[in-house]
């Protein structure tokens, strides 16, 4: 290509100079034409009219010499004046009158002047004639003046021929001069047309020469570009022969201990799809990344079509590609556990869900985690979290290889297991993980147990979304139920989990709307036989259904509502308390439900405090039921709000006694009144002798801690009979009452009915 540029400047440099050459031997040609004509104008007008103003001159001082000598011939009748002085005078008239006639000829002036010369020299010879005769004194002096004045007349009547002979001249002299004139205009105008042209010429040879120059200078750099950067250049021909390397290829060569002969393993192994794709396209070049041994390479492929060439320009990008890895690394996975992390963990499942493959999805948490995070620093907890980490990815590679473990959450891991058949695979994953779970020893002896949830794509949930909300649905389900190790999602599980959404909805607007309603259950004392108080039962009526607190109640807790809610189940029983121990029973007792959420609130007992106030009820009409959990959550804090509620006043209860962790020792530590014991001991302990003998330890328990004991869910008379007989203080079921509207209660407790 440089060639190329190189000889067709040269071409046109040449053509330039022959153009300069022939129109300059053109121009020097007219010129030298021109002033040969201008000699031949200037010398006619020097060599020829010039001269004659001369002669002009010459002739009529003559003619007055010939005159003068005359007249002093008569003068001084001295024929020397004629002989010497006249004849000279008159023999140079008469070479002036033949230069004249050379350059004249037979002009008709001239001729006149020849003529009357030619008088004068015939009246001069008569009257040297008459002079002579002087002598003799026979002189005749008139004819001698009469001869004179004809003589001066004939001479006179020259002068106007001269001065006629001088106008034709001086019109030849200013014809020559305009001639001159006209050639000198013609060599003047070549003279600056040459000048222009060749100003122009050169004008453009010089830009023309620059943009050599430059173009040259630029093919020089270029052509040093390769051998100077440090980046390797290989030029490939049309068969991907290698057909030149720089030096920088060689030295890259030499670093991974190759030679320079070796210079195509630098080629990356996708060149000829990479090369067919250039071609295919209308641009010449493509930009590629690829990999040879350590090195990661930029690669440019340029197709040069006039070169039938292929070059490689590389570039190592190592450095950058291990410092995008780094980052990649860190993007995708967790800072802690090193396991991939929540975004790698959806987009594995947007990839596998385009591709429409079927794979098990797990979500697994740390239960208890926030009780674990008060329980140690963070770096402990960081510590138990990376053991958790480790059993678990051990566990899934041992159950199958093809299990991926991802940390998507401080408490939450995720496994995916590709082309899974749901149940069985599930089952033994959980199993496995569970049972190492419980064989190691984590830090700081935590305790660690975990909830897990299941679900099947596509089965279970057609979008990414939708199955990671199943299989935490499925999480949910299982954290909530207790003594379950993992729950699989199911379309049962998906309408209950419906069902409860659309009821903690509707429950936030029963709450706003004052549409819950309490009921109370009587408590009758077997000891003094006689109604003692009554147990608040939350109601809703919604849609001509009523829907069971059973339900409800635990989804408030875990949504949170439980608080507004149990804020206004206290308040309004407080203030149906006193409304019924203002119609004459100082001492009935209100027991009132407590969820564990509401209780661990630092202002609970404030709270009560000033619910108490408010309504003006003494504090010992006022019972609080709280659950086995509750106390077991958080000791500390709850002896301390016991103690404080104790102090107020209020009675204690702990429902549901015996389901919960029946570490009966526990009890001795805290300021409890009453033991509710669990309708699910009560209903069959006619029948079934086990539930029987828990009842009585129950009690023996309660007895020896000086605790009143209250059996839930009485239904039978024979239940009845043997919970008198085990020492039992007081009943609550059906036996006794149902759970009464606040109308039928007061009814109720005005007809006083006593156990039959
Ligand atoms: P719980 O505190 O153990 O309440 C006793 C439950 O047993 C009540 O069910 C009651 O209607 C039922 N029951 C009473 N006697 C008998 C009987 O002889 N036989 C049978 N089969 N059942 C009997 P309910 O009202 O459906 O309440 C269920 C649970 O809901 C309660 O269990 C309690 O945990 C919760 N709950 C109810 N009301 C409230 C409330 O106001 N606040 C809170 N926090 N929880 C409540
Ligand atoms: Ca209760
Ligand atoms: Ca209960």
């Amino acid at each position: 290509m440089i060639d190329v540029t190189a000889g067709k400047m040269v071409f046109r440099i040449k053509l330039v100079f022959t153009f300069i050459l022939i129109f300059g031997i053109a121009i020097a040609s007219g010129i030298f034409l021109f002033g040969e004509r201008i000699s031949q104008s200037t010398s006619a007008l020097v060599h020829q009219d010039v001269p004659i103003y001369q002669q002009f001159q010459n002739l009529r001082n003559q003619l007055t010499e010939q005159e003068r000598y005359l007249y002093l011939y008569y003068a001084s009748f001295n024929q020397g004046h004629y002989t010497n002085g006249f004849q000279a005078a008159q023999l140079e008239t008469r070479v002036t009158l033949e230069k004249l006639q050379d350059h004249f000829g037979n002009q008709p002036a001239l001729v006149a002047i020849l003529e009357n010369q030619q008088r004068v020299l015939v009246l001069a010879a008569e009257f040297d004639k008459n002079m002579q005769l002087r002598e003799l004194n026979q002189t005749d002096w008139d004819l001698a003046r009469t001869q004179l004045s004809d003589s001066t007349l004939s001479m006179r009547t020259i002068a106007p021929h001269i001065a006629e002979l001088t106008e034709i001249v001086n019109g030849q002299v200013v014809a020559s001069q305009k001639k001159i004139d006209e050639q000198l205009f013609w060599v003047n105008s070549f003279v600056i047309l040459y000048a222009l042209v060749s100003l122009v010429i050169a004008f453009l040879v010089a830009r023309s020469i620059r943009a050599y120059l430059d173009s040259n200078a630029l093919n020089q750099r270029l052509s040093l570009f390769p051998k100077r950067t440090p980046n390797p250049i290989i030029s490939l021909d049309r068969t991907n022969k290698v057909t030149y390397v720089n030096p920088a290829t060689r030295r890259l060569l030499a670093r991974l201990g190759r030679s320079a002969e070796d210079s195509s393993i630098l080629l990356t192994e996708e060149l000829l799809q990479f090369q067919s794709e250039i071609l295919r396209s209308d641009k010449h070049f493509s930009q590629f990344e690829y990999k040879v041994e350590q090195v990661t390479f930029m690669c440019e492929l340029h197709w040069l079509p006039d070169q039938n060439q292929w070059d490689l320009h590389l570039t190592d990008v190592s450095a950058q590609a291990l410092a995008e890895a780094k980052l990649n690394f860190q993007a995708y996975h967790h800072p802690e556990t090193c396991l991939a992390n929540q975004y790698k963990f959806r987009e594995v499942l947007e990839s596998a869900s385009s591709t429409g493959s079927q794979f098990t999805l797990g979500i697994i948490e740390i239960r208890s985690f926030n009780q674990l995070l008060s329980a140690g620093t963070f770096e402990e907890i960081q510590q138990v979290v990376k053991e958790i980490a480790a059993v678990l990815d051990k566990a899934c590679h041992d159950q199958q290889s093809s299990i991926e473990l991802y940390h998507i959450g401080d408490k939450n891991f995720a496994v995916r297991i590709p082309d899974s058949d749901c149940q069985p695979t599930v089952n033994s994953l959980v199993k496995l993980i569970l049972q190492r779970i419980r064989m190691t020893s984590f830090s700081g002896e935590a305790q660690i147990e975990l909830d897990f949830g299941f679900a099947c794509f596509p089965q279970h949930g057609d979008s990414i979304d939708n199955i990671i909300h199943h299989t935490r649905i499925a999480l949910d389900a299982s954290a909530s139920e207790e003594h379950s190790d993992f729950k699989l999602f199911s379309d049962k599980l998906g309408e209950l989990i419906s069902r409860q959404q659309s009821l903690l909805h509707l429950m936030r607007i029963a709450l706003q709307e004052e549409v819950f309603q309490l009921y109370f259950q009587p408590q009758y004392s077997l000891v003094s036989d006689a109604l003692i108080g009554a147990e608040v039962l939350i109601r809703w009526h919604h849609e001509d259904q009523w829907i069971s607190p059973a339900e409800f109640i635990p989804l408030a807790e875990r949504s949170g509502l439980i608080m507004p809610l149990g804020d206004w189940i206290l308040d309004t029983a407080c203030a149906k308390a006193k409304e019924l121990i203002d119609m004459g029973y100082p001492d009935l007792v209100i027991a009132v439900n407590i969820s564990p959420k509401q209780f661990a609130h630092p202002n609970f007992v404030e709270n009560v405090e000033n619910v108490l106030m408010k309504h003006g009820l003494p504090a010992r009409n006022l019972e609080l039921e709280i659950t086995e959990g509750v106390i077991f959550n958080n000791e500390v804090e709850t002896i301390q709000s016991l103690h404080e509620l104790k102090n107020l006043g209020v009675q204690l209860a702990i429902d549901d006694f015996g389901t919960g962790y029946s570490s009966l020792s526990y009890l001795k530590q805290f300021p409890i009144d009453k033991l509710k014991i669990d309708q699910s001991f009560v209903r069959q302990m006619h029948n079934n002798k086990e539930d029987q003998s828990i009842v009585r330890t129950i009690i023996d328990l309660g007895v020896n801690l000086r605790l009143t004991l209250i059996a839930e869910g009485v239904e039978e008379k024979e239940q009845v009979g043997l919970l008198k007989e085990m020492g039992c203080n007081e009943i609550q079921g059906y036996f006794y009452s149902k759970p009464l509207d606040e109308g039928y209660f007061a009814y109720f407790l005005q007809s006083k009915k006593s156990v039959a």
